[in-house]
Protein backbone atom coordinates (compact mmCIF):
# COMPACT_ATOMS: atom_id res chain seq x y z
CA UNK A 1 0.00 0.00 0.00
CA UNK A 2 1.35 3.41 -0.38
CA UNK A 3 -0.15 6.74 0.55
CA UNK A 4 1.85 9.65 -1.00
CA UNK A 5 -0.78 12.30 -1.22
CA UNK A 6 -1.37 13.77 2.14
CA UNK A 7 -0.30 16.82 3.33
CA UNK A 8 2.86 17.19 6.07
CA UNK A 9 4.03 19.96 8.70
CA UNK A 10 7.84 19.55 9.13
CA UNK A 11 8.63 21.36 12.62
CA UNK A 12 12.62 22.24 11.99
CA UNK A 13 13.96 23.63 9.37
CA UNK A 14 17.67 21.97 9.43
CA UNK A 15 19.24 19.60 7.04
CA UNK A 16 17.16 16.87 8.43
CA UNK A 17 13.71 18.51 8.44
CA UNK A 18 14.56 20.08 4.68
CA UNK A 19 15.86 16.74 3.53
CA UNK A 20 13.12 14.56 4.64
CA UNK A 21 10.82 17.31 2.84
CA UNK A 22 12.27 17.39 -0.62
CA UNK A 23 11.92 13.50 -0.85
CA UNK A 24 8.19 13.61 0.75
CA UNK A 25 7.81 16.23 -1.92
CA UNK A 26 9.17 13.95 -4.66
CA UNK A 27 6.68 11.02 -3.79
CA UNK A 28 3.50 13.84 -3.57
CA UNK A 29 3.40 14.51 -0.15
CA UNK A 30 2.31 18.49 0.22
CA UNK A 31 4.72 19.74 2.76
CA UNK A 32 5.04 22.70 4.82
CA UNK A 33 7.87 23.18 6.78
CA UNK A 34 7.71 25.31 9.86
CA UNK A 35 11.06 26.69 12.24
CA UNK A 36 11.08 28.90 15.39
CA UNK A 37 14.01 30.64 14.14
CA UNK A 38 15.38 30.84 10.20
CA UNK A 39 15.48 27.63 7.97
CA UNK A 40 18.82 26.37 7.65
CA UNK A 41 19.83 28.67 10.79
CA UNK A 42 20.75 26.49 13.51
CA UNK A 43 23.50 23.31 13.43
CA UNK A 44 22.76 22.65 9.82
CA UNK A 45 24.40 26.36 8.91
CA UNK A 46 27.91 25.99 9.79
CA UNK A 47 29.19 22.85 10.27
CA UNK A 48 32.28 21.37 8.35
CA UNK A 49 30.16 20.12 5.21
CA UNK A 50 32.56 16.83 5.59
CA UNK A 51 30.17 13.69 4.33
CA UNK A 52 31.97 11.33 5.48
CA UNK A 53 30.76 7.67 4.91
CA UNK A 54 34.41 6.72 6.57
CA UNK A 55 33.31 7.76 9.77
CA UNK A 56 31.50 4.57 11.05
CA UNK A 57 32.50 4.27 14.20
CA UNK A 58 30.55 5.74 17.06
CA UNK A 59 31.99 7.94 19.90
CA UNK A 60 31.26 4.98 22.22
CA UNK A 61 34.40 3.34 21.50
CA UNK A 62 36.23 0.86 24.05
CA UNK A 63 38.34 3.30 26.28
CA UNK A 64 36.21 6.19 25.20
CA UNK A 65 34.83 7.32 28.48
CA UNK A 66 38.29 7.65 30.18
CA UNK A 67 39.55 9.23 27.44
CA UNK A 68 36.88 12.04 27.75
CA UNK A 69 37.83 12.04 31.49
CA UNK A 70 41.51 12.52 30.90
CA UNK A 71 40.00 15.25 28.38
CA UNK A 72 38.37 16.97 30.96
CA UNK A 73 41.29 17.50 33.32
CA UNK A 74 43.66 18.60 30.62
CA UNK A 75 43.84 22.69 30.14
CA UNK A 76 42.34 24.14 26.60
CA UNK A 77 40.98 20.44 25.54
CA UNK A 78 38.47 20.35 23.23
CA UNK A 79 36.21 18.42 24.75
CA UNK A 80 34.41 20.05 27.75
CA UNK A 81 31.86 19.42 30.34
CA UNK A 82 30.08 22.51 32.06
CA UNK A 83 29.65 20.76 35.69
CA UNK A 84 26.10 21.53 36.78
CA UNK A 85 23.02 19.62 38.66
CA UNK A 86 21.32 18.31 35.59
CA UNK A 87 19.95 14.51 36.24
CA UNK A 88 19.44 14.46 32.59
CA UNK A 89 23.40 15.21 31.57
CA UNK A 90 24.67 12.75 34.13
CA UNK A 91 22.02 9.67 32.91
CA UNK A 92 23.10 10.82 29.54
CA UNK A 93 26.81 10.13 30.59
CA UNK A 94 26.23 6.90 32.38
CA UNK A 95 24.68 5.14 29.70
CA UNK A 96 27.53 6.75 27.38
CA UNK A 97 29.99 5.14 29.48
CA UNK A 98 27.90 1.56 29.64
CA UNK A 99 28.39 1.49 25.84
CA UNK A 100 31.68 2.27 25.65
CA UNK A 101 32.50 -1.51 24.70
CA UNK A 102 33.28 -3.54 21.60
CA UNK A 103 30.27 -5.55 21.12
CA UNK A 104 27.94 -2.24 21.36
CA UNK A 105 30.63 -0.34 19.17
CA UNK A 106 30.27 -3.21 16.30
CA UNK A 107 26.61 -3.04 16.87
CA UNK A 108 26.08 1.19 16.51
CA UNK A 109 28.32 1.25 13.37
CA UNK A 110 26.46 -1.24 11.19
CA UNK A 111 23.45 1.39 12.00
CA UNK A 112 25.54 4.36 11.66
CA UNK A 113 27.16 2.79 8.15
CA UNK A 114 23.42 1.77 6.12
CA UNK A 115 22.35 5.69 6.34
CA UNK A 116 26.25 7.33 5.56
CA UNK A 117 26.67 4.20 2.53
CA UNK A 118 22.74 5.18 1.42
CA UNK A 119 23.52 9.40 1.96
CA UNK A 120 26.80 9.28 0.19
CA UNK A 121 24.88 7.58 -2.71
CA UNK A 122 21.81 10.06 -2.35
CA UNK A 123 23.98 12.64 -2.22
CA UNK A 124 25.63 11.63 -5.64
CA UNK A 125 22.20 11.19 -7.10
CA UNK A 126 21.18 15.10 -5.59
CA UNK A 127 24.39 17.07 -7.22
CA UNK A 128 24.93 14.74 -10.34
CA UNK A 129 20.84 14.47 -11.45
CA UNK A 130 18.82 16.75 -9.57
CA UNK A 131 21.24 19.94 -10.20
CA UNK A 132 21.08 20.47 -6.38
CA UNK A 133 23.76 23.27 -6.38
CA UNK A 134 25.71 22.90 -2.72
CA UNK A 135 29.22 23.03 -3.73
CA UNK A 136 29.71 19.38 -3.92
CA UNK A 137 33.69 17.95 -4.51
CA UNK A 138 34.67 14.43 -4.10
CA UNK A 139 38.47 14.90 -3.06
CA UNK A 140 38.28 12.45 -0.15
CA UNK A 141 39.52 13.50 3.23
CA UNK A 142 42.78 13.34 5.31
CA UNK A 143 43.41 12.17 8.38
CA UNK A 144 46.53 13.95 9.24
CA UNK A 145 48.65 13.64 12.57
CA UNK A 146 51.97 14.87 14.42
CA UNK A 147 53.06 12.42 15.82
CA UNK A 148 54.40 8.81 14.56
CA UNK A 149 52.62 7.47 17.56
CA UNK A 150 49.56 8.16 17.09
CA UNK A 151 48.97 7.90 13.50
CA UNK A 152 50.52 4.22 14.42
CA UNK A 153 47.45 3.69 16.78
CA UNK A 154 45.54 4.07 14.34
CA UNK A 155 46.11 1.23 12.46
CA UNK A 156 44.26 -0.91 14.21
CA UNK A 157 40.90 0.84 13.95
CA UNK A 158 41.83 0.96 10.12
CA UNK A 159 42.17 -3.40 10.26
CA UNK A 160 39.02 -2.82 12.05
CA UNK A 161 37.30 -0.46 9.27
CA UNK A 162 38.61 -2.70 6.42
CA UNK A 163 37.98 -6.44 8.14
CA UNK A 164 34.51 -5.78 9.58
CA UNK A 165 32.98 -2.96 7.03
CA UNK A 166 34.75 -2.47 4.13
CA UNK A 167 36.05 0.58 4.17
CA UNK A 168 40.01 0.91 4.11
CA UNK A 169 42.06 4.18 4.66
CA UNK A 170 45.25 4.53 2.47
CA UNK A 171 47.89 5.24 5.27
CA UNK A 172 50.51 7.70 3.73
CA UNK A 173 53.91 8.95 4.79
CA UNK A 174 54.77 12.43 5.96
CA UNK A 175 56.68 12.91 1.96
CA UNK A 176 53.60 11.38 0.48
CA UNK A 177 50.79 13.26 2.26
CA UNK A 178 52.67 16.82 1.68
CA UNK A 179 52.86 15.65 -1.97
CA UNK A 180 49.10 14.73 -1.89
CA UNK A 181 48.48 18.37 0.03
CA UNK A 182 51.05 20.71 0.02
CA UNK A 183 49.00 23.19 2.10
CA UNK A 184 50.60 20.86 5.06
CA UNK A 185 53.88 21.51 7.29
CA UNK A 186 56.62 19.41 5.95
CA UNK A 187 56.38 18.10 9.49
CA UNK A 188 53.78 16.08 9.73
CA UNK A 189 54.39 12.58 10.82
CA UNK A 190 51.90 10.98 7.90
CA UNK A 191 48.41 10.43 7.37
CA UNK A 192 45.15 8.13 6.84
CA UNK A 193 43.57 8.82 3.45
CA UNK A 194 40.02 7.94 2.46
CA UNK A 195 39.54 8.75 -0.83
CA UNK A 196 35.60 8.20 -1.30
CA UNK A 197 34.54 11.38 0.95
CA UNK A 198 33.51 14.47 -0.31
CA UNK A 199 32.33 17.40 1.05
CA UNK A 200 30.27 20.51 0.23
CA UNK A 201 29.04 23.78 1.72
CA UNK A 202 26.31 23.33 4.00
CA UNK A 203 24.31 26.70 4.01
CA UNK A 204 24.47 26.29 -0.29
CA UNK A 205 23.03 23.07 0.23
CA UNK A 206 19.99 24.07 2.14
CA UNK A 207 19.09 27.23 -0.44
CA UNK A 208 19.46 25.24 -3.18
CA UNK A 209 16.90 22.09 -1.52
CA UNK A 210 14.65 25.67 -0.29
CA UNK A 211 14.43 27.11 -3.94
CA UNK A 212 14.01 23.47 -5.64
CA UNK A 213 11.33 22.67 -3.21
CA UNK A 214 9.38 26.21 -3.54
CA UNK A 215 9.89 26.47 -6.84
CA UNK A 216 7.90 22.99 -6.57
CA UNK A 217 4.69 24.24 -4.09
CA UNK A 218 6.62 23.48 -0.75
CA UNK A 219 6.06 26.19 2.19
CA UNK A 220 8.62 27.40 4.42
CA UNK A 221 7.44 29.27 7.31
CA UNK A 222 9.97 31.35 9.71
CA UNK A 223 9.95 32.50 13.05
CA UNK A 224 6.88 30.22 13.66
CA UNK A 225 7.52 27.80 16.67
CA UNK A 226 5.84 24.49 17.45
CA UNK A 227 3.62 24.87 21.31
CA UNK A 228 1.30 21.93 20.87
CA UNK A 229 -0.10 18.78 19.09
CA UNK A 230 -4.34 18.96 18.48
CA UNK A 231 -6.22 15.75 17.92
CA UNK A 232 -8.21 12.78 19.71
CA UNK A 233 -7.15 9.61 20.36
CA UNK A 234 -4.11 8.71 18.53
CA UNK A 235 -4.39 10.55 15.62
CA UNK A 236 -3.33 14.08 15.62
CA UNK A 237 -5.20 16.35 13.37
CA UNK A 238 -3.22 19.95 14.38
CA UNK A 239 -0.81 21.57 15.74
CA UNK A 240 -0.82 25.27 17.52
CA UNK A 241 2.45 27.58 16.82
CA UNK A 242 3.25 31.32 17.55
CA UNK A 243 1.93 31.46 14.02
CA UNK A 244 -1.48 30.12 14.79
CA UNK A 245 -2.80 26.32 13.51
CA UNK A 246 -1.83 24.09 11.26
CA UNK A 247 -3.49 20.85 10.33
CA UNK A 248 -2.49 18.10 8.10
CA UNK A 249 -2.25 14.42 7.66
CA UNK A 250 0.83 13.67 9.10
CA UNK A 251 3.89 15.34 11.32
CA UNK A 252 7.22 15.29 11.52
CA UNK A 253 9.50 16.50 14.20
CA UNK A 254 12.53 17.54 13.15
CA UNK A 255 14.14 19.75 15.31
CA UNK A 256 17.53 18.56 16.31
CA UNK A 257 19.05 19.23 19.70
CA UNK A 258 16.07 21.10 20.74
CA UNK A 259 13.56 17.81 20.80
CA UNK A 260 13.79 16.52 24.30
CA UNK A 261 11.75 19.91 25.58
CA UNK A 262 9.00 18.18 23.24
CA UNK A 263 9.10 14.51 24.74
CA UNK A 264 5.94 15.21 26.74
CA UNK A 265 3.78 16.19 23.19
CA UNK A 266 5.64 13.25 21.30
CA UNK A 267 4.84 10.73 24.33
CA UNK A 268 8.38 9.14 24.73
CA UNK A 269 11.67 10.31 26.66
CA UNK A 270 14.07 12.05 24.13
CA UNK A 271 17.43 11.46 25.46
CA UNK A 272 19.31 13.81 24.05
CA UNK A 273 22.16 16.70 24.85
CA UNK A 274 23.03 19.26 23.07
CA UNK A 275 27.09 18.93 21.84
CA UNK A 276 27.98 22.19 21.18
CA UNK A 277 30.65 22.84 18.52
CA UNK A 278 32.16 25.72 17.18
CA UNK A 279 33.89 27.05 13.50
CA UNK A 280 35.24 29.60 11.87
CA UNK A 281 34.57 30.72 7.80
CA UNK A 282 37.23 32.98 6.26
CA UNK A 283 38.25 33.50 2.73
CA UNK A 284 40.86 31.23 1.39
CA UNK A 285 44.33 31.31 2.97
CA UNK A 286 47.31 32.15 0.56
CA UNK A 287 48.16 28.49 0.96
CA UNK A 288 44.86 26.62 1.10
CA UNK A 289 44.57 23.08 0.94
CA UNK A 290 42.74 21.62 -2.01
CA UNK A 291 41.60 18.42 0.40
CA UNK A 292 39.72 18.53 3.71
CA UNK A 293 41.81 17.53 6.54
CA UNK A 294 40.73 16.42 10.03
CA UNK A 295 44.13 16.54 12.47
CA UNK A 296 43.10 13.84 15.24
CA UNK A 297 45.34 14.61 17.97
CA UNK A 298 43.57 18.06 18.22
CA UNK A 299 40.44 17.66 17.25
CA UNK A 300 40.20 20.36 14.27
CA UNK A 301 38.79 20.00 11.15
CA UNK A 302 39.88 22.48 8.12
CA UNK A 303 37.16 22.19 5.07
CA UNK A 304 38.37 24.24 1.73
CA UNK A 305 34.92 24.78 0.44
CA UNK A 306 34.95 26.77 -3.04
CA UNK A 307 33.89 29.66 -1.60
CA UNK A 308 35.41 29.87 1.71
CA UNK A 309 37.41 27.81 4.25
CA UNK A 310 36.53 26.72 7.53
CA UNK A 311 37.88 25.47 10.82
CA UNK A 312 35.75 23.46 12.68
CA UNK A 313 34.87 21.31 15.53
CA UNK A 314 34.84 21.01 19.82
CA UNK A 315 32.69 19.20 21.86
CA UNK A 316 31.32 21.38 24.83
CA UNK A 317 28.45 19.80 26.81
CA UNK A 318 27.14 22.76 28.33
CA UNK A 319 23.50 22.79 27.68
CA UNK A 320 21.74 25.62 25.59
CA UNK A 321 24.21 27.73 26.20
CA UNK A 322 24.23 30.40 23.69
CA UNK A 323 27.39 32.46 24.00
CA UNK A 324 30.67 32.15 22.10
CA UNK A 325 33.90 32.20 24.04
CA UNK A 326 36.68 33.64 22.29
CA UNK A 327 39.53 30.62 23.71
CA UNK A 328 37.48 27.62 22.18
CA UNK A 329 37.63 29.75 18.67
CA UNK A 330 41.42 30.07 19.78
CA UNK A 331 41.40 26.67 19.79
CA UNK A 332 40.70 25.77 16.40
CA UNK A 333 43.58 28.80 15.03
CA UNK A 334 45.92 27.59 17.08
CA UNK A 335 45.28 23.59 16.57
CA UNK A 336 45.40 24.13 12.89
CA UNK A 337 48.71 25.74 13.37
CA UNK A 338 50.43 23.24 14.09
CA UNK A 339 50.09 21.21 10.64
CA UNK A 340 49.32 24.13 7.88
CA UNK A 341 51.65 26.20 5.76
CA UNK A 342 49.40 29.06 5.73
CA UNK A 343 46.44 28.13 8.79
CA UNK A 344 44.02 30.76 8.51
CA UNK A 345 43.62 34.26 7.53
CA UNK A 346 41.36 37.44 7.74
CA UNK A 347 38.69 38.40 7.73
CA UNK A 348 36.81 35.90 9.83
CA UNK A 349 33.72 36.45 7.89
CA UNK A 350 31.60 34.43 10.72
CA UNK A 351 32.17 32.47 13.58
CA UNK A 352 29.50 30.07 14.72
CA UNK A 353 28.62 27.50 17.39
CA UNK A 354 26.04 24.83 16.84
CA UNK A 355 24.19 22.23 18.92
CA UNK A 356 24.94 18.88 17.26
CA UNK A 357 21.56 16.73 18.70
CA UNK A 358 24.02 14.23 20.70
CA UNK A 359 21.87 10.98 21.53
CA UNK A 360 24.10 8.36 24.06
CA UNK A 361 24.23 5.47 21.33
CA UNK A 362 25.41 7.84 18.59
CA UNK A 363 22.11 6.95 16.61
CA UNK A 364 19.39 8.69 15.18
CA UNK A 365 15.90 8.06 16.16
CA UNK A 366 13.79 7.48 13.05
CA UNK A 367 10.51 6.30 14.22
CA UNK A 368 6.76 6.86 14.96
CA UNK A 369 5.83 8.74 17.86
CA UNK A 370 4.32 6.18 20.92
CA UNK A 371 1.59 8.48 21.38
CA UNK A 372 0.32 9.66 17.79
CA UNK A 373 -0.35 7.05 15.29
CA UNK A 374 0.88 9.93 12.59
CA UNK A 375 3.42 12.02 14.32
CA UNK A 376 7.13 11.34 13.30
CA UNK A 377 10.55 11.47 14.95
CA UNK A 378 13.90 11.83 12.68
CA UNK A 379 16.54 14.00 15.18
CA UNK A 380 19.43 12.84 16.92
CA UNK A 381 22.13 13.03 14.35
CA UNK A 382 24.96 13.63 16.59
CA UNK A 383 28.17 14.72 14.73
CA UNK A 384 26.94 13.36 11.05
CA UNK A 385 23.47 14.70 10.33
CA UNK A 386 24.72 16.49 6.93
CA UNK A 387 26.26 13.07 6.23
CA UNK A 388 23.04 11.20 6.55
CA UNK A 389 20.53 13.57 6.08
CA UNK A 390 19.65 12.31 2.20
CA UNK A 391 19.13 8.75 3.43
CA UNK A 392 16.86 10.03 6.34
CA UNK A 393 14.66 12.33 4.05
CA UNK A 394 14.65 9.38 2.44
CA UNK A 395 13.58 6.57 4.49
CA UNK A 396 11.24 8.84 6.56
CA UNK A 397 9.61 9.50 3.10
CA UNK A 398 9.24 5.35 2.67
CA UNK A 399 7.76 5.45 6.46
CA UNK A 400 5.04 7.59 6.07
CA UNK A 401 4.19 6.48 2.49
CA UNK A 402 4.08 2.93 4.10
CA UNK A 403 6.43 1.49 1.16
CA UNK A 404 9.31 -0.73 1.75
CA UNK A 405 12.10 1.02 3.13
CA UNK A 406 15.44 1.19 1.97
CA UNK A 407 17.10 0.27 5.02
CA UNK A 408 16.06 -1.56 8.08
CA UNK A 409 14.61 0.80 10.29
CA UNK A 410 14.79 -0.61 13.75
CA UNK A 411 17.66 0.51 14.86
CA UNK A 412 16.61 3.76 14.64
CA UNK A 413 13.50 3.61 16.80
CA UNK A 414 12.70 5.33 19.87
CA UNK A 415 11.85 2.36 22.24
CA UNK A 416 15.06 1.30 22.74
CA UNK A 417 15.33 4.16 24.87
C1 LIG B 1 31.12 22.27 14.57
C2 LIG B 1 30.26 21.22 13.90
C3 LIG B 1 30.73 20.55 12.79
C4 LIG B 1 29.96 19.56 12.18
N1 LIG B 1 30.43 18.96 11.05
C5 LIG B 1 29.69 18.00 10.42
C6 LIG B 1 30.18 17.40 9.24
O1 LIG B 1 31.24 17.75 8.74
N2 LIG B 1 29.43 16.42 8.67
C7 LIG B 1 28.24 16.00 9.20
O2 LIG B 1 27.64 15.07 8.67
N3 LIG B 1 27.72 16.61 10.31
C8 LIG B 1 28.42 17.59 10.94
N4 LIG B 1 27.95 18.19 12.07
C9 LIG B 1 26.66 17.71 12.65
C10 LIG B 1 25.46 18.31 11.91
O3 LIG B 1 25.65 19.70 11.77
C11 LIG B 1 24.17 18.02 12.68
O4 LIG B 1 24.06 16.63 12.96
C12 LIG B 1 22.94 18.45 11.87
O5 LIG B 1 23.06 19.79 11.46
C13 LIG B 1 21.65 18.27 12.66
O6 LIG B 1 20.60 18.69 11.81
P1 LIG B 1 19.12 18.87 12.34
O7 LIG B 1 18.29 19.26 11.17
O8 LIG B 1 18.74 17.67 13.13
O9 LIG B 1 19.23 20.05 13.42
P2 LIG B 1 19.25 21.65 13.23
O10 LIG B 1 20.01 22.05 12.04
O11 LIG B 1 19.65 22.21 14.54
O12 LIG B 1 17.73 21.99 12.93
C14 LIG B 1 16.71 21.85 13.89
C15 LIG B 1 15.74 23.00 13.65
O13 LIG B 1 14.57 22.81 14.46
C16 LIG B 1 14.09 24.08 14.82
N5 LIG B 1 13.21 23.93 15.99
C17 LIG B 1 13.54 23.42 17.20
N6 LIG B 1 12.49 23.49 18.03
C18 LIG B 1 11.46 24.02 17.33
C19 LIG B 1 10.11 24.37 17.66
N7 LIG B 1 9.59 24.17 18.88
N8 LIG B 1 9.33 24.92 16.68
C20 LIG B 1 9.82 25.15 15.43
N9 LIG B 1 11.12 24.85 15.10
C21 LIG B 1 11.92 24.30 16.02
C22 LIG B 1 15.37 24.85 15.12
O14 LIG B 1 15.17 26.26 15.06
C23 LIG B 1 16.31 24.35 14.02
O15 LIG B 1 16.33 25.21 12.88
C24 LIG B 1 28.67 19.21 12.70
C25 LIG B 1 28.18 19.92 13.81
C26 LIG B 1 28.95 20.93 14.40
C27 LIG B 1 28.39 21.69 15.57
Amino acid sequence: MTRDNGSVVIIGGGVIGVASAWYLARRGWKVTVVDRQRIGGACSHGNCGLVCPSHVLPLTEPGAFGSAVKALLTPGSPFRIKPRPDPALWSWLWQFARRCNQKSMVQAAHAIQALLTSGMREYQYLTETEQVECEWQAKGLLLTYRTERELERYESTNRLLTDHFGEPARRLTAEQTVGLEPALKESVAGSWFYEHDAHLRPDKLLQSLRSQLEHQGTEFVEDCEFSQITGMGSSASGIETSRGSLSADAFLFASGAWTPMLSRHLGCPIPIQPGKGYSITMPHPTVCPAIPIIFPEHRVAVTPMQTGYRLGSIMEFSGYDESITPNRLQLLRSGAKHYLRVPYCEPEVETWYGWRPMTFDSLPIIDRSPRWGNVWIATGHNMLGLSMAPSTGRLVSELLSETTPHLDPAPYRVSRF
